[in-house]
């Protein structure tokens, strides 16, 4: 047997974790959860690769975006080409469509996707270098109903999945249309303030002021908030849509608040953006971003198709659910001998087939020492399995809750497990 110690360097790299069984249930309750509402909603699945081209995200995400100038995972593989983890979902779903001429099919199409992003983010609490979305895109749906649909949706999915005191931020960032007259006016106000900015922000005041916003120091925030708003640029058409995008929310009972400094991070947004945060998160409140983006399909030389989503962050939507995973009960073998051994593993192979969990250990033990065993690893029940149980096709199940013990053939054992599981392993407790 190797002793050794693993080395130090064998661990998990920066800004990445191992997600242990415990966790991972959690994991899957919440993970079942989407799958399950957006599949009520006509959602459909799309899985796309975890690597692209590079340039799918200077293209789709924005050259001038932090994600493309600052956080991707971006290296060239050994055919000389320039590869990059994805950060973010939408531009693969949207080269999906265009690849597959999705477009050809009746509108509007939804999809859903839930799966590892990366960013080279600085790691902290709730920033992590490959982090987990849900992501759910529509397309080919203009009306703004679709817009306030998909913030219904993820609140429904929140409130299934236990978390409470969220506030959901809106905005409109306008259109081709309207958004350049807004810019120049950003541009002028961003250059007229620009040795209060950071280094980064005195860059983004010339080649994209909207980003500014976006930036986490504060007095870069304290600024930005004189700034012009976009809210008094927006076009007759941007306007409209915006105000019914608000009705809708307020025709399903849902509180927002109009936040005209929301633009997102990415490039690709019009209309509407929104995003739902938490209030005991901290700095990293977001739990889910999202809005419209109906020039992008287009500009990535598809059809005419408009587009709306959202991503909501599955490491920061954990930290603040509350979920009690069912207690799931299993039954432990408690055999002696080679002959009862190959009774248990039939026997088990039986129960599994009815739907029971079971655990059928090849150490040599005695009857005591698989008892403290099944204690050890809380099993709710124990199948006996000795000489007298093989001679006459009887065994005995042990309830370890009540202490009740039980004999019988595999299947009336069967029907005993099924039937009192039913009843709750919770309420057999008390
Ligand atoms: P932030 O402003 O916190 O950096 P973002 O605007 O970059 O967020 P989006 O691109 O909108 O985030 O991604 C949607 C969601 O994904 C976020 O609301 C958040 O819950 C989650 N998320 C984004 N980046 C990270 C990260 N590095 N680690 C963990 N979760 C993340
Ligand atoms: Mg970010």
């Amino acid at each position: 047997m190797n002793t050794e110690q693993p080395k130090k360097e064998l661990s998990a790299i920066k800004g990445t974790k191992d997600i242990l069984p415990q966790e991972a249930r959690l994991w899957q309750i919440a993970e079942a959860a989407a799958k399950e509402i957006f599949e009520l909603y006509g959602y459909r699945e799309l899985r796309a690769p975890v690597i692209e081209p590079t340039e799918l995200f200077e293209k789709g995400t924005g050259a001038s975006s932090d994600i493309v100038t600052k956080e991707m995972y971006t290296f060239t593989d050994k055919g000389g080409r320039s590869v990059t983890l994805r950060p973010e979902y939408t531009p693969s779903v949207v080269r999906a469509i265009i690849e597959h001429r999705l477009d050809l099919q009746p509108q509007p199409l939804r999809f859903y996707y839930i799966g590892p992003m990366f960013r080279y983010d600085k790691p902290q609490k709730g920033r992590y270098r490959q982090f987990h979305q849900i992501d759910i895109e529509v397309f080919g749906e203009k009306d703004p109903a679709v817009d306030a649909e998909i913030v219904e949706m993820a609140h429904r999915l929140l409130r299934q999945l236990g978390v409470e005191n969220v506030t959901t931020m809106v905005n409109s960032v306008g259109c081709k249309k309207c958004r350049p007259a807004y810019g120049a006016e950003l541009r002028k106000a961003a250059a007229a303030v620009k040795d209060r900015l950071c280094p980064d922000c005195q860059r983004k005041a010339e080649l994209n002021p909207l980003r500014i916003f976006d930036c986490k120091i504060e007095t870069c925030r304290e600024v930005a908030s004189n700034f012009p708003k976009i809210t008094d640029f927006l076009c007759a058409e941007c306007q409209e849509h915006f105000q019914e995008f608000l009705g809708y929310l307020d025709f399903y009972g849902i509180p927002y608040r109009v936040d005209p400094t929301l633009v997102r991070g990415l490039d690709y947004y019009t209309k509407t953006a929104f995003e739902i945060v938490a209030e005991h998160l901290g700095a990293q409140n977001a739990i889910c971003g999202g809005g419209r983006y109906d020039d992008m399909v287009r500009e990535f030389g598809g059809p005419d198709l408009c587009g709306i989503g959202f991503a909501m962050g599955l490491e920061r939507l954990l930290s603040v659910a509350k979920i009690e995973p069912p207690k799931k009960s299993f039954v432990y073998f408690a055999y002696l001998g080679e002959e009862a051994k190959k009774q248990s593993i039939a026997t088990a192979r039986y129960l599994r087939s009815e739907g029971i969990e079971c655990l059928v250990e090849f150490k040599d033990r005695g009857m005591k020492a698989h008892f403290s065993r099944a204690n050890k690893i809380g099993a709710d029940w124990v199948l006996i399995i000795g000489e007298d149980e093989l001679a006459k096709g009887k065994f005995q199940l042990k309830d370890m809750i009540d202490s009740k013990q039980y004999e019988g053939t595999a299947e009336e054992l069967a029907k005993i497990i099924l039937l009192k599981d039913k009843k709750g392993i919770k309420s057999r407790e008390e």
